[in-house]
């Protein structure tokens, strides 16, 4: 058999040129702490230079939208073009249409908590100053420094009939020294002590999805989704009926986009956002013809490096990621049909070795 792979359908414009707005997830696809993921700084100059609106959609409620920007200029991204919703603007979002201006809300978080408040016209409450008058509601986001107190009084203000708005239940927080309890994690704890449950914004549910479009003004059809979580990005998107890039240069790996179920799918994969503009084909819609034949371990067979047809290094210089793709349609055909795949980490790692993508550090 021949193993030349190519782009199916013959498409050459690039995949983002199908859309009018890209809603960005930030952490593993633009940055990862303080460093800029590959191609990303570059790839979101081009969308300006193109005249593409992008909306960068965090869950990460600490940070107020302008020091996102700070950090995300101080990387190297130019200014103008693009904007930072956060989850807890979508949490002050959704308390701004159901209470009164002014109403006063308890902020348990970082700075970011309250500052969304306050932009929405309503008045953050600190825990030192519940007992001046009730609270209306709760917004819970991330903070490094909340303490006992204040979790203890998300409890009681719940319990006595205040609304309970969480930004997001993300359980893990990427940080330089591995992962780190999330703002998922501080809800469940307060959820030990109280029969409540809160509301969420944040991904995968769909207020922060719709915070974001609203901005950019694109209709759902005309939205793409990019990011590195399967469980909040991808499925939040296909929730919210809107296509979505799923990139490697984040925390998810190949073995997870392989193994996951059809709600967890993305539209396409590119290893970073440098696929944006390269001319990606649908991965769900990939042609059985151009699929690669399944090896006796359980991972589809990858052609050697620098295949004709492949596309690395051509075109716009970030290889068209044609073999990824075929890598991925090729494990989800699998799937479905109920033959086995590899589970061990390992056999997918030696896949991404060959497809050259690098593991994030
Ligand atoms: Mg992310």
């Amino acid at each position: 058999m021949t193993e030349e792979i190519t782009t199916p359908a013959g498409r050459t414009e690039p995949l983002i040129a199908r859309y009018r707005g890209l809603i960005c997830d930030l952490d593993g696809v633009v940055y990862r702490g303080a460093t800029a993921v590959p191609h990303a700084v570059e790839t979101v100059a081009r969308l300006r230079a193109d005249g593409v609106p992008v909306v960068f959609a965090t869950n990460n409620a600490s940070r107020p939208p302008e020091t996102v920007g700070d950090h995300l200029r101080g990387i190297g991204l130019p200014p103008g073009g693009w904007s930072v919703v956060n989850s807890s603007q979508a949490a002050a979002a959704h308390l701004a249409q159901r209470l009164v201006q002014g109403a006063r809300v308890y902020a348990v978080g970082g700075p970011g908590v309250a500052h969304a408040l306050t932009e929405a016209g309503l008045t953050p409450v600190r825990v030192a100053d519940l007992d001046d008058a009730p609270v209306e509601a709760v917004v819970q986001g991330l903070g490094t420094d909340i303490t006992w107190t204040e979790l203890a009084a998300v409890g009681r203000v719940v319990e006595g009939g205040a609304a309970w708005v969480a930004t997001n239940l993300d359980l893990t927080l990427p940080t330089p020294y591995g992962k780190a309890p999330g703002n998922g994690a501080l809800v469940a704890l307060v959820q030990t002590a109280t029969s409540a449950e809160p509301h969420v914004v944040g991904k995968p549910q769909p207020a922060l999805f719709d915070l974001a479009r609203s901005r950019l003004g694109s209709a759902p059809e005309d939205t793409l989704v990019c990011g590195d979580l399967l469980h909040t990005d991808i499925e939040g998107a296909n929730a919210a009926g809107l296509d979505s890039l799923f990139v490697l240069s984040g925390s998810s790996r190949l073995r997870d986009l392989a193994l996951a179920e059809r709600p967890l799918r993305p539209t396409y994969v590119a290893a970073d956002l440098g696929g944006l503009l390269a001319p990606g084909p649908a991965v769900p819609a990939w042609p059985a013809a151009h699929l690669l034949q399944l090896g006796p371990g359980g991972v589809p067979r990858v052609p050697r490096d620098g295949h004709p047809g492949v596309g690395h290094g051509s075109g716009n210089g970030f290889g068209d990621g044609a073999l990824l793709q075929a890598v991925v349609a090729t494990a989800w055909a699998a799937r479905d049909e109920g033959r086995p795949l590899a589970e061990d980490a390992a056999a997918w790692q030696d896949v991404e070795r060959r497809l050259g993508i690098a593991a994030p550090p």
